[in-house]
């Protein structure tokens, strides 16, 4: 009788362990199955968490950009409007010599200028470039002859340049410039995504020049040296994605910015010394920061035109920049109206500059 109860318990401990056993077993199977799958979901909203803060910050970063800028066109553009702002506005000598800049009459190329890009390429820079060799050896005498023929009949000569991209709408300008047959000129900079807009801007036939790798103007006004590695990275950059190496080149806050560590005329030397042509712009289409509408960018630009024979506008096709993409259209449905022959900035054109 005690043997066969001691048996029944036996059974009923030996059921238990196996029960036991089963369910640690199922529990681990669960634990696999499930653990990776809780892994992978806290993985994921972490992931767009960061994103979120990723935008977050480059919609600071473009905004602290646009704000800068602002500052510096507010100072700086304000005259080349023409002289009746001019002589309301307190902007300083630079901005007069702008103005002045912009009214030149002498159209032609300057000798001097194609000769400064040509010659003085560094040794250890690369020394045939594509537009610095078409600037050397053949000077489009075309589109020169085409200029002069447009301003002795009272034609407006417009180079559009658009700074700071490329970015998301840099595609749709494309698709519109396109739809216009016009050319423009790209000051960009570095930043990564945008390789094939980098593309298409050389491909399309769009001049593309050097604004800076960063556009932190801390970092490239540092030092001559800084300048320099933020401009010849750049330039490295787009010569990998694009297969031009351009020299053309615009600095952030144009050469008569308030931002730079040491005199401006240090970071020209460096220019003219290593062949970079360098362009401000005589008409500010006023994007720099926050504008009401497309109807101000639209007059800005139109206003600005219209009091120079030869106009660089300075427009941006970086983030926020809805109203100046808006604009474009009609101001180059005007400009059409109007027949203005609007060029890409190359080599052989006659920088306006804010500072010599
Ligand atoms: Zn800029």
């Amino acid at each position: 009788m005690s043997e066969n109860s001691d048996g029944l318990a036996e059974q009923e401990r030996r059921r238990k362990r196996i029960n036991l056993y089963k369910r640690i077993i199922i529990i681990f199977i669960i634990s696999i199955i499930l653990l990776p799958t809780i892994l992978c979901i806290f993985l994921f909203i972490k992931l767009n968490l960061m994103n979120k803060d990723m935008k977050e910050l480059q919609q600071q970063i473009s905004e602290i950009r646009n704000r800068q800028e602002s500052y510096v066109a507010q100072q700086d553009v304000v005259p080349s409007f023409g002289s009746d702002i001019t002589e309301d506005s307190n902007t300083e000598t630079e901005s007069d010599e702008a103005a002045a800049t912009s009214n030149v009459d002498d159209v032609t190329t300057e000798a001097a200028t194609t000769e400064a890009a040509t010659t003085e390429v560094p040794t250890t820079e690369v020394a045939t470039t594509e537009q610095a060799t078409s600037a050397n050896s053949s000077p489009n005498t075309d589109t020169q002859n085409a200029i002069k023929a447009a301003l002795a009949e009272g034609r407006k000569v417009v180079y559009l340049t658009f700074d700071d991209g490329p970015y998301k709408n840099t595609n749709n300008l494309l698709d519109v410039l396109a739809k216009y047959n016009v050319k423009a000129t790209f000051f960009v900079t570095g930043q990564k995504g945008y390789n094939d807009y980098l593309k298409r801007i050389v491909e399309d036939g769009h001049s593309i020049g050097l604004h800076s790798m960063s556009h932190d103007y801390s970092k490239v006004y540092a030092s001559v040296e800084s300048f320099a590695k933020e401009m010849c990275d750049l330039q490295e950059y787009i010569y990998n994605v694009t297969g031009t190496r351009t020299y053309l080149l615009r600095f952030p806050g144009g050469t008569s910015n308030r931002v730079s560590a040491l005199p401006i005329s240090n970071y020209i030397k460096y220019c003219n010394d290593n062949g970079f042509v360098y362009f401000d712009w005589n008409v500010s289409s006023g994007d720099g920061g926050n504008v009401a509408s497309a109807d101000v960018v639209y007059n800005n630009v139109m206003k600005g035109i219209k009091s120079n024979k030869i106009s660089v506008v300075l427009m941006h096709d970086s983030y926020g920049k809805q109203k100046t993409f808006e604009a474009v259209p009609r101001i180059i449905e005007a400009l059409q109206a109007q027949n203005a022959l609007i060029l890409p900035i190359t080599m052989d054109t006659k920088p306006v500059h804010h500072v010599n």
